[in-house]
């Protein structure tokens, strides 16, 4: 899809699979499976939807899916599913690895940046875009890398270390500007740094939700995460955020879906209705 000087592309890291009441929070099985079916194990499918935006020579990727540095025990507790992994899916559009020259981060959770970094042929664990710039808020790598026994499992040093070892790393002091018109916003809720992504172009915005809104059956204000360490701030920045992406006509991009990828809202006798768009 072109949206003024940019070309965007969702490209898929596969699927995976969490627990559909952690999903959902306080909200009941019996409202949320309607929604999204559970499996025998109540997990539900979601998908690891990153964005490639395009802009003159800039090859800019929003968050980089779970990787592949994982054991067998992960991926059978998560249900990794990667017929085609997030290097895949870039090649099949013409991109290598080499090619992205910066990478923005939602957060730091590792199934948001999990293509950070892989092994290479001897098993050392080096930044799989070595020509990229690598973009976090300070306070999240802080939380990263003091994790409280919560968050602890969320974050996994081998998708971060290799990028400090190298100098890829650039760290963010609060809401603005990474690159021209390309906003890393603070959003909380989700962890105390988690961000939005917000692009402009003179065509129009387009906005990654990451895990404010990680799939439309989140739209709901109540719908939020179980995994929110703040889901009374998810509850109160969620509605302002669509607020605006409707009067505003932004292009949401949901991240964990696994099945509508994007799209533009509007509200119809007080609900949400996403008219879905194919990146
Ligand atoms: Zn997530």
């Amino acid at each position: 899809m072109i949206l003024g000087d940019c070309e965007l592309h969702i490209i898929s890291d596969g699927n995976f699979k969490l627990d559909g009441g952690a999903m959902f929070g306080v909200v009941p099985k019996a409202l949320w499976h309607r929604l999204e079916p559970a499996d025998d194990n109540n997990q539900i499918q979601m998908g690891l939807n990153c964005l490639l935006i395009i802009r003159g020579a800039q090859r800019i990727l929003i968050d980089t899916g779970i990787g592949n540095k994982y054991d067998a025990k992960f991926a059978k507790i998560y249900a990794v599913q990667q017929p085609r992994n997030l290097l895949d899916n870039l090649h099949a559009k013409g991109f290598e690895p080499a090619d992205i020259t910066h990478v923005i981060m939602s957060h730091m959770h590792f199934d948001h940046i999990g293509w950070n970094t892989r092994a290479n042929e001897n098993g050392e664990i080096v930044p799989t875009f070595r020509n990229a710039t690598y973009f976090a808020q300070n306070g999240e790598f802080e939380t990263a890398q003091n994790p409280d026994p919560r968050s602890k499992a969320s974050y996994l040093p081998d998708n971060w270390q290799a990028l400090q070892r190298t100098g890829q790393l650039e760290l963010l002091n609060g809401t603005g500007e990474v690159l021209p018109g390309i906003e890393s916003v603070i959003t909380g809720g989700h962890t105390e740094f988690h961000t939005i992504v917000k692009l402009t172009t003179p065509a129009g915005v387009a906005v990654f939700l990451a895990d404010l809104v990680p799939t439309p059956s989140h739209l709901k204000t109540p719908y939020v995460m179980g995994y929110d360490l703040f889901p009374k701030q998810t509850m109160d920045v969620k509605p302002k955020v669509l607020r605006q992406a409707i009067d505003e006509h932004w292009l949401l991009i949901f991240e964990h879906s696994a099945r509508v990828t994007s799209g533009y809202l509007c509200e119809k006798n007080g609900a949400y209705v996403l008219e879905e768009v194919e990146l």
